[in-house]
């Protein structure tokens, strides 16, 4: 029996192993890195969102790369198979906030840590400090050039992950092995991303952030996509959850072509009526003030010149001198505060990446490759891609567990 070889312990890389290792394979793991999940270690700003308890319908939803490949691999392992496993295993989770699992540790480096003594315990073999230069397939056998030299193979998984946060190993090493072995490559783009902006205020903003607000991606006139929820103003632009998920729509929209124009609606519960009286009221409370100093109770101090701005008024402006036409742009404004967004911050700080291993030369039940048998790719070296919420590892550790069972079912007979 020939070893099966994995290439890059990331969540994806470490399933595949432990899933073989579990049929009785022999693996080995390859890691350029000297520790194992060392992107990992920084998910969920340190704590790890491992996965989402969400339902398998929602998964799909919440992964705008490519979704419905993925149905196969969360059948044959689930959210809950995960979790079985890391419980069973002995990891404690706890479920938060919008479905999200997390260690009960609140660590990402414990998980990390965890894993790595589950290789050990399988009697996986680690290379460590040794990336894989190159992969080649010769009838059944598949041969990797390492750093340390040749090693041969009866399957060869890959496992090297994505483009973003290279300092975490990520470097995109798996998508030059893919396009040697004849595959495409489909374009690579962050996604989950911040945006630049052309105008300065938000730097001048930057640390502002805003709840309950809609944000939403306009070129040409026509509305491409739209979120409610927290954003951020930057020292570049603008961030936060909602301009995220809007950083998604961007990489995968074919419309979505930079510059874009970004609406803020600042009140979006209210209709026009509402907000309309709404201001009435205030301005009423604050008779004696001038605009710039009667909207406190509206807005964060720092965006009330910006948007009395926009709507065409003078901050100094008494407020009983402000025409119904004024007040009616400045609800307006409130409603569609617009920035020019000029395109994303550099793929190397996203939390994904879009693009990938196409997925059509890729089977969705095993993770062989149809152009070269014995090689399989999973994880986010595939052209899969989610928003946050734990479903990314998810993809990875599902991904990961069928093309390690698969490889060792093949080559071990199972
Ligand atoms: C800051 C940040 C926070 C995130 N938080 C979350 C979160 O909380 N929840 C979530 O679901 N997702 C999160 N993600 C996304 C998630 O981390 C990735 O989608 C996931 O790690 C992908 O797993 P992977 O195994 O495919 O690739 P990776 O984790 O990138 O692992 C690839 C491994 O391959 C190794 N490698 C690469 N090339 C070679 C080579 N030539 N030879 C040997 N080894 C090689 C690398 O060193 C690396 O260890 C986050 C991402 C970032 C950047």
């Amino acid at each position: 029996m020939k070893d099966i070889i994995v290439i890059g312990a990331g969540a994806a890389g470490i399933m595949a192993a432990l899933a073989a290792a579990e049929q009785g394979a022999a693996v080995q793991l390859f890691e350029k890195n000297n520790i194992v999940g060392k992107k990992m270690g920084i998910t969920g700003k340190g704590r790890c969102n491992l996965t989402n308890a969400c339902s398998m319908e929602d998964f799909i939803a919440h992964t705008p790369g490519h979704g419905k490949f993925l149905y196969s691999a969360y059948e044959q392992f689930s959210n809950q198979d995960l979790l079985e496993k890391l419980n069973g295993w002995g990891l404690a989770t706890k479920v938060e906030r919008g479905g999200r699992v997390f260690p009960q540790s609140d660590s990402a480096v414990e998980v990390r840590k965890f894993l790595y003594r589950k290789l050990c315990d399988a009697g996986v073999r680690i290379h460590f400090e040794d990336a894989v230069k190159h992969v080649s397939s010769w009838g059944d056998t598949v041969v990797v050039q390492a750093a340390s030299g040749t090693y041969e193979g009866s399957s060869c998984i890959i496992t090297t992950g994505g483009m973003s946060y290279p300092v975490t190993g990520s470097t995109g090493d798996g998508y030059g092995f893919a396009k040697e072995l004849g595959h495409t490559v489909t374009e690579l783009k962050p996604s989950i991303i911040p945006f630049t902006t052309k105008e300065t205020w938000p730097h001048h903003l930057s640390g502002l952030s805003l709840r309950n607000v809609e944000g939403s991606l306009w070129r040409h006139g026509k509305k491409l996509a739209a979120y409610f929820g927290e954003m951020l103003f930057t020292h570049f632009g603008v961030s936060g959850p909602i301009i995220l998920m809007l950083s998604s729509d961007a990489a995968h929209n074919k419309k979505c072509v930079f510059p874009m124009q970004l609406r803020i609606n600042l009140k979006p519960a209210l209709s026009k009526e509402q907000l309309d009286e709404r201001i009435q009221r205030d301005f009423q409370k604050y008779i004696r003030k001038e605009a710039e100093n009667a909207m406190k109770d509206l807005l964060p101090q720092r965006l009330i010149p910006i948007v009395l701005e926009q709507a065409g008024i003078e901050g100094t402006c008494p407020v009983n001198q402000i025409s119904k036409e004024q007040r009616r742009d400045l609800a307006d404004t409130l409603q569609a505060l617009a920035l020019t967004v000029t395109g994303t911050r550099p793929i190397e700080e996203a939390i994904v990446t879009a693009g990938g291993v196409s997925v059509k030369e890729v089977s969705p039940k095993t993770m062989e490759s149809k152009m070269v048998p014995h090689i399989y790719f999973a994880g986010e070296v595939l052209d899969i891609d989610a928003f946050t919420g734990g479903y990314n590892l998810q993809a990875a550790f599902s991904t990961g567990y069928a093309a390690g069972t698969a490889a060792a079912g093949k080559e071990c007979g199972i």
